[in-house]
């Protein structure tokens, strides 16, 4: 098992993407900022797609111009084809995270593309990311389950897993993008993109719309991915999931990690006040449960 977890903040750009709230750039920067306060040091911050199809991304270059300089935090943009990765790059993004879907129907419905025609544009990204010294990392969504086309067959994602390797993704997170996933099919899984990327790094995003994200994350801990998606306050859904709860909340992970002795580096207090301040500014409560109880309690005699 791993001894530290790479946490990788997603609020800004999973988290808010599904939310109906727009919030303003600055508010957005301003949550931005709380997160790395608090010691987050890798995030999504923003998405290059359709700004007609998520009217809540299309002050993505904002964002991206907004952003703190030189603090050692890796900033990521998420692009679901050529065109978005030729625009995160001139945004300034130095890391962009690609997206590939395990089923066709959700290929069609959320890249308007094939997954055959996803992975070759995958290949297509690395090889102009490279030579720009930008990193790209590939997310293979739907890993687990699909809202069209029900259950994910594991071969189909490792057969995603091996491409995005031969691609040049220097990371491939397999993500339960509609909250289905278990942990028994979790350590599964993992161990199947293990053995078809061995030297990949492996990265996990999970949604808590059945309640089962943070024993989920527990798995992929025990199964060795040492990088962990999470969203301050569990903000976020997924347009094709009505009615769920978001992503796996961050300081209920961090809660439950530096619990259980994995350094996160993260301060749970802060990541507690950031997760307040997101409930705040969308005018909601939020899902996560660890702002709400708070840390364990100091003695109190
Ligand atoms: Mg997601």
């Amino acid at each position: 098992m791993v001894q530290s977890v790479e946490m990788v903040e997603v609020s800004a750009r999973d988290g808010l993407q599904n939310e109906p709230e727009m919030l303003a750039t600055e508010v957005k920067l301003e949550m931005i900022r709380r997160a790395v306060a608090c010691g987050l040091r890798r995030m999504e911050v923003a998405s290059f797609v359709n700004p007609r199809k998520v009217p809540q991304m299309a002050d993505a270059a904002e964002v991206m111009a907004g952003l703190p300089r030189d603090d050692g935090v890796t900033y990521i943009a998420l692009a679901l084809n050529r065109r978005g990765f030729e625009r995160a790059a001139e945004a300034g993004a130095r890391e962009v995270n690609f997206v590939l879907a395990a089923s066709e129907a959700f290929a069609g419905r959320n890249s308007g593309a094939s997954t055959a025609a996803l992975a070759e544009a995958l290949e297509e990204v690395v090889q102009l990311a490279s030579p720009a010294g930008i990193r790209v990392s590939a997310t293979v969504s739907v890993a687990f389950g699909c809202p069209f086309e029900g259950e994910t067959p594991p071969a189909r994602v490792t057969e995603l897993v091996r491409r995005a390797a031969g691609a040049g993704a220097f990371e491939i997170a397999l993500a339960d993008t509609i909250g289905v996933a278990d942990p028994g099919r979790v350590r599964a899984l993992f161990a199947d993109a293990r053995a078809a990327a061995p030297d990949v790094q492996l990265r996990a995003h999970f949604h808590n719309t059945r309640n089962t994200a943070l024993a989920n994350a527990l798995a992929a801990v025990e199964a060795g991915v040492h990088v962990i998606d999470g969203s301050l306050a569990g903000i976020g859904g997924c347009p094709f999931a009505p009615g769920a709860a978001g992503n796996v909340p961050t300081e209920d992970l961090v809660y439950m990690f530096e619990r259980m002795g994995l350094d996160t580096g993260v301060d749970l207090d802060g990541a507690i006040d950031a997760a307040r301040f997101i409930g705040g500014a969308l005018g909601k409560s939020t899902p996560g449960m660890v702002s709400r109880a708070g840390g364990f309690p100091a003695a109190a005699i």
